[in-house]
């Protein structure tokens, strides 16, 4: 099963992805995970992403499809994935449609999980993440050792881009660029929207009801 998480940065996409990938199995694959990996590495990759990561930009879709590509064609991918911050703009995600039917496969679920703007910048502003991938929140998912991941004790980092100035770009990017893509997916009859303000728990428990619903 081949599922998009779709929502605005802060939405919980990461959060859910790591809960639901420990529940069912599904490959967490995260398009921004790869480009930190990419950056912190000094990658070609990595060098040509870094500008506009830090600027709260999409990077290129051509770069980002590609990357994604090699990530979906490996043998751990083969019964399905779950997306997160991928496709981010129409070309992705027809992109990603088109790749899937070059395997014979294709999206089947897109849950968008909808957060007001306002709770966005104070999620963002709080959210601590670890080199696993884990990702916490300093009052509402704080790790049980402070500044420590509970996963493998790993000292616990903030995103440079979760600064102020470059939260709020990301949003506006995400409004511009990539929340067509509701509209998108809904006429394909794929999206379900999910309630984000809820708990991580409620939020879950919701996700895994939409799943269950396609199996
Ligand atoms: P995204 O991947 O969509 O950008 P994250 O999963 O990184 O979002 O979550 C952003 C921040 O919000 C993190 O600090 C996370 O702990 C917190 N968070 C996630 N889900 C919820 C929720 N349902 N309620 C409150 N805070 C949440
Ligand atoms: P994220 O971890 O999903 O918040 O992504 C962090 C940053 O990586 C984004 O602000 C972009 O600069 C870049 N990025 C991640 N995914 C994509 C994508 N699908 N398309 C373009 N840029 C992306």
């Amino acid at each position: 099963m081949y599922i998009v998480l779709l929502g605005p940065p802060g939405a919980g996409k990461g959060t859910q992805a790591s809960l639901i990938s420990e529940k069912t199995g599904l490959v967490h694959i995260s398009s921004g995970d790869i480009f930190r990996e990419n950056l912190k590495n000094d990658t070609p990759l990595g060098l040509e992403a870094k500008g506009y990561m830090e600027r709260g930009e999409l990077v290129p879709d051509d770069l980002t499809i590609a990357m994604v590509k090699d990530r979906l064609s490996k043998s751990d991918c083969k019964q399905g994935a779950l997306l997160d911050g991928f496709p981010r703009t129409p070309a992705q995600a027809a992109a990603l449609s088109a790749m899937l039917a070059e395997w014979d496969k294709a999206v089947d679920l897109v849950p968008y999980i909808s957060v007001p703007e306002e709770e966005l910048i104070e999620r963002l502003s709080g959210r601590w993440t670890s080199q696993t991938g884990r990702v916490y929140h300093v009052k509402y998912n704080p790790p049980k050792i402070a500044g420590r991941c509970d996963v493998d004790g790993s000292p616990l980092f903030q995103r440079e881009d979760d600064k102020p100035e470059t939260v709020k770009n990301r949003i506006k990017v995400y409004f511009q660029q990539t929340a067509p893509l509701i509209d998108y997916y809904k006429e394909q009859g794929l999206l379900v929207e999910i309630d984000g303000t809820q708990s991580i728990e409620e939020v879950g428990a919701d996700l895994l009801a939409a799943i269950e619903q396609v199996k």
